[in-house]
């Protein structure tokens, strides 16, 4: 059986692109082999976070994780830092990735670019390694992300490689797996930047009230040409615009630009906030049931054990190739 293994990192209100690139394509994947998703709260460290929103932020992910249709009986959910063997393994993987690699890192780049350097945590830049631990610990066959996250991933590849090169067939090969469309949503203030939760200007949260959400798409920033067509560098606001409604109604860019052949911006915005709100109300319904339900703990202490199993399995396997004695 096939496994997927993805998560999110708790570093602020999840997003539209989130849902889209993240969490839409973790549903449509459940039913296709094991699915172990967790909240990567060790990664958020790697920005400044207050606890009580770190810890709000970790358990809203779950339910948002409940509401948008997986289901706890096919899928395991847990919290990175619960499962130690993630650290563990990092400790170790860390010396089989290098310095020059890992500056390279595009998110690196990203996130630390306005930064002084000498105020540059070291785990914002190990966080590559962290994310290869728990990739490997569970003998991923295919991660599910957003494009940003791909990177990451072929960094993952080649630490497999390399280390599978030294100690014989000891961690799986992963792959990503990107949606065709809607695996970058844009931010709609900004239509060449990220959707960034944790740079939430232009940003769609999920737990934005419906109003504010019709109104930011309205207000979405656009182009003077006026005709609904896909075409990323000329026209990045309309075909972020047309990613997002083709992601919710599943019409292909060719249905969407004859749909609104002849019509206004404003027409087609007006549309596309229908159809956002529509799914986000549901969603909302949904996810405030789930947090008065409790379903939360048990789903997190579920899937702990479940992870825990593997994890350890792996993390010994790792161990006893590399030479660390184990005296069981
Ligand atoms: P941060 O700003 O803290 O990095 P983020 O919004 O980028 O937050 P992550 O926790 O880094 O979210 O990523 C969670 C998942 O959501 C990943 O699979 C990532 O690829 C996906 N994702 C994030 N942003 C987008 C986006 N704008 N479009 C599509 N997928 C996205
Ligand atoms: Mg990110």
């Amino acid at each position: 059986m096939k496994r997927y293994l993805s998560a999110i990192k708790p570093t602020g209100k999840l997003t539209l692109g989130n849902y889209i690139g993240a969490i839409k394509q973790f549903v449509t994947l459940m039913n296709d082999g094991d699915m172990i998703l967790f909240v990567a709260d060790l990664h958020s460290l790697t920005l400044p976070i207050n606890p009580e929103e770190l810890r709000n932020n970790s358990r809203n992910i779950v339910a948002y994780y409940l509401a948008a249709g997986l289901d706890p009986k096919k899928v395991h959910v847990f919290l990175q830092s619960e499962v130690h063997e993630h650290s563990e393994l990092a400790i170790i993987l860390q010396n089989y990735l290098y310095m020059g690699e890992l500056s390279r890192m595009t998110q690196f780049k990203d996130k630390t670019q306005k930064m002084n350097n000498e105020a540059i945590g070291l785990g914002i830049f190990t966080y590559p390694v962290l994310m290869a631990a728990d990739i490997v610990l569970y003998d991923t066959d295919y991660v599910p992300v957003g494009e940003d996250q791909v990177q990451h991933v072929e960094i993952t590849r080649d630490l497999v490689h390399r280390f599978n090169k030294r100690y014989g067939d000891i961690l799986k090969m992963p792959r990503a797996l990107i949606r065709q469309s809607g695996a970058r949503i844009m931010s709609l203030s900004d239509p060449i930047k990220k959707m960034s939760k944790s740079d939430p200007k232009g940003d769609i949260f999920l737990d934005d009230d419906l109003k504010t959400i019709h109104k930011k798409i309205m207000s979405a920033v656009t182009d003077m040409d006026c005709r609904v067509c896909y075409d990323e560098t000329n026209k990045p606001g309309i075909s972020n615009l047309m990613t997002i409604y083709s992601a919710l109604t599943n019409k292909s860019f060719e249905e969407i630009e004859k749909e609104f052949q002849g019509k206004m911006y404003g027409e087609f915005k007006k549309e596309v906030a229908k159809v956002v709100v529509d799914e986000i109300a549901c969603l909302q319904t949904k996810y405030q049931e789930i947090l008065a339900s409790g379903l939360v703990d048990k789903v997190l202490k579920e899937g702990k054990e479940y992870a825990s199993t593997i994890a350890e399995k792996t993390l010994k396997r790792v161990q006893n190739a590399i030479g660390l004695y184990r005296y069981e």
